[in-house]
């Protein structure tokens, strides 16, 4: 079965960053499918969204944090792409689904630690390579990092330090999947109003100023910001783009 029709696999697509990039790449001419954590109703409203905007897409629920459980969730998938999308691959895979733990150096948990470890790296590692299968020469890859691990700000050391690998990982699956043309890339957001970390760079006054004061663009970061620039690197005018890291962050802590 082959298509030219292109179909991007976003993980976390219900909410926040995943959701809006879910539209973004939707507007493009893709198909998408997201998954979920939790929160099933949410998924469907994205679907929704992304059908009446004329492509095809899908909801499916994952735990990142749980490697064990992707041959049946890819198994899920294969069932869904054949049945719903008339394929069985996809071109991208947007490694996006996350959660933020605060916590100093001194103060963090080995399971905090290991939460992380499981969802930012284990997950989006094993994610990529169980795709590998589905998906098609010529696609690509996009594993969201953070500002932080550019730059750091206290209580974010083993979150930072887990988009650290992964952002070293990216140069890697760039040079041994380069031979199927396949394009790996790193989004790395600013500091965005969304639900994550508890909420506290939308609700939070004093961080949310102090995030605007050193950025250039003068603002805290919405998901309208980063949607676009994934849906771009899921576009052919990306086609050249490869290993890099693309910070979308209005200019955070230069
Ligand atoms: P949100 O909290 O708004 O959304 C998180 C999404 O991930 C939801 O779709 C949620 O599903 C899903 N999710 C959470 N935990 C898991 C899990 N264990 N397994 C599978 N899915 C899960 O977060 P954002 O949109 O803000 O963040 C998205 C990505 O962007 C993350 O990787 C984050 O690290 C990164 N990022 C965010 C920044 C920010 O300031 N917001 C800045 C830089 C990077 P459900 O809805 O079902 O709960």
């Amino acid at each position: 079965m082959t298509s030219n029709q292109k179909i991007a696999l976003i993980t976390g697509g219900s909410r926040g960053l995943g959701k809006e990039m879910a539209l973004r790449v939707a507007q493009k001419g893709l198909d998408v499918i997201i998954t979920y954590l939790s929160k099933a109703d949410e998924a469907q409203e994205v679907v929704q969204q992304v059908e009446a905007m004329g492509q095809k897409a899908a909801a499916l629920q994952l735990n990142v944090g749980e490697s064990n459980s992707f041959d049946a969730f890819f198994a899920q998938l294969s069932t869904i792409l054949k049945g719903h999308f008339n394929t069985d691959k996809i071109d991208f895979l947007v490694n996006n689904a996350g959660i933020g733990v605060h916590a100093s150096f001194a103060e963090t948990t080995e399971e905090q630690f290991d939460t992380l470890l499981n969802i930012h790296f284990k997950g989006a590692f094993f994610m990529a390579q169980k795709a590998l299968p589905l998906l098609n020469d010529g696609g690509g890859i996009i594993n969201i990092s953070t500002g932080l691990a550019r730059f750091s700000f206290p209580g974010y050391a083993a979150y930072a330090s887990m988009k650290g690998a992964v952002e070293t990982l990216t140069k890697y699956q760039a040079k041994e999947l380069g031979a199927r043309g396949i394009r790996v890339n790193v989004v790395a957001p600013g500091a965005i109003e969304t639900d994550f970390g508890g909420g506290a760079v939308r609700d939070n006054e004093a961080l949310n100023a102090m995030v605007a004061g050193t950025t250039a663009l003068g603002r805290v970061g919405l998901p309208e910001d980063i949607g676009g620039v994934v849906a771009f690197l899921c576009s052919d005018d990306a086609r050249w783009i490869n290993a890099q890291r693309i910070e979308v962050s209005g200019g955070m802590m230069l």
